[in-house]
């Protein structure tokens, strides 16, 4: 198997993030690479640095000027007298999804609040450079695929399943796994995307919302008390043309195997109805037990269940990470994930 990862990556190092109306410690640092290669190295196989990724190819996903907004940011925010540490809104266009048509300003601190979705996106001085190569490294294992692999890892991190065309949210800057997604549907593959992670893939979801093409698959943690509490309902089926082809499964917190395992043969179902050629796995492991977000009770053993189950798809596939967090086990959980793959 080929794990795919750039060492920029460790450079977004954000100090914090608002919990309970309070700046808390981020759990989403640069040492769960560490833990996440202890995993990869359990498995073996090359790890290669992707080539930088073309602005043609962000823009598959995501508009210019989020993308401007993205890269310049930091600089434009820290301009501001007596500035605070990250970019924070203090306004959200919060009617920006029903009305036809919000106005776009031209200053830092409204265009936070266009594109900065919640208190857990920090921006810093390296968001920028980590957010690329993140992605860069979605892009080229999509590369890998489409050369011929069958099983390639793309450790991304910072992730990408919560950010969407025009938002940043969740950890979440670039949308990893669809912009993969989308490069193998380009290319001709017909794309089915099953998302693991605890939390509902917002960002994944909203960027293939109305279309037939890409099918989205969410199991998750029910969204009534849990992030990202607007999007993950079983209602959210898809519009206009896409209508059917997004499925969510929420399950309740503390779901353990034996029920998880139950609702993968749905998502099983609904992706073979769907006969993909291809599946991008966004693999979120923030579905352990000792995981900090405490979503489900998923132990080691259950990932390497999970990852057998998947593998009987048969079908090439491109594992994106996602979440997951720093606890005992994160390392052992992406090994036995990966091993039950095929990997
Ligand atoms: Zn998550």
């Amino acid at each position: 198997m080929i794990t795919v990862f750039d060492e920029a990556q460790r450079l977004h190092a954000p100090q914090g993030f608002i919990v309970a109306g309070k700046l808390q410690p981020s759990p989403e640092r640069p040492d769960r690479i560490d833990a996440l290669m202890q995993g990869v190295k359990r498995i073996g196989g090359p790890i290669v640095k992707p080539p930088p990724i073309g602005r043609e190819r962000l823009e598959l996903v995501h508009t210019p000027r989020y993308l401007d907004f993205l890269e310049n940011v930091w600089i434009r925010w820290s301009r501001l007298p007596d500035a605070g540490p990250y970019p924070v809104p203090n306004i959200h266009a919060l009617g920006r999804s029903t009305l036809a048509e919000v106005s776009y300003p031209d200053g830092v601190v409204g265009q936070c609040g266009y594109h900065i979705g919640d208190g857990s996106a920090p921006i810093t001085a390296e968001t920028w450079v980590s957010a690329l190569a993140s992605t860069s490294s979605a892009a080229h294992a999509a590369d890998l695929l489409l050369g011929g692999e069958k099983l390639v890892y793309a450790l991304c991190r910072p992730p990408g399943h919560h950010a969407a065309a025009d938002v940043a949210a969740g950890f979440c800057y670039i949308s990893n796994a669809a912009l993969a997604a989308e490069i193998l549907n380009r290319a001709g593959r017909r794309v089915a995307i099953l998302d693991i992670d605890v939390h509902h893939g917002n960002g994944t979801e909203a960027v293939f919302y109305e279309r037939a093409d890409v099918l989205t698959v969410s199991l998750h943690a029910e969204p009534q008390r849990f992030y990202p509490f607007f999007w993950g309902y079983a209602t959210e089926t898809g519009r206009g043309a896409g209508e059917g082809y997004n499925l969510n499964l929420p399950l309740p917190r503390g779901t353990v195997l034996a029920d998880y395992r139950k609702a993968l043969d749905i998502a099983f179902d609904r992706i073979a109805k769907f006969a993909p050629d291809t599946l991008v796995v966004a693999a979120g492991l923030d579905i352990a037990i000792d995981d900090p977000f405490k979503g489900f009770a998923i132990e080691t053993q259950g990932f390497n269940t999970i990852g057998r189950a998947i593998r009987e798809l048969n079908l090439p596939m491109l594992v994106v990470q996602e979440g997951g967090y720093p606890s005992p086990s994160l390392g052992a959980n992406l090994a036995e994930l990966l091993g039950g793959l095929g990997a």
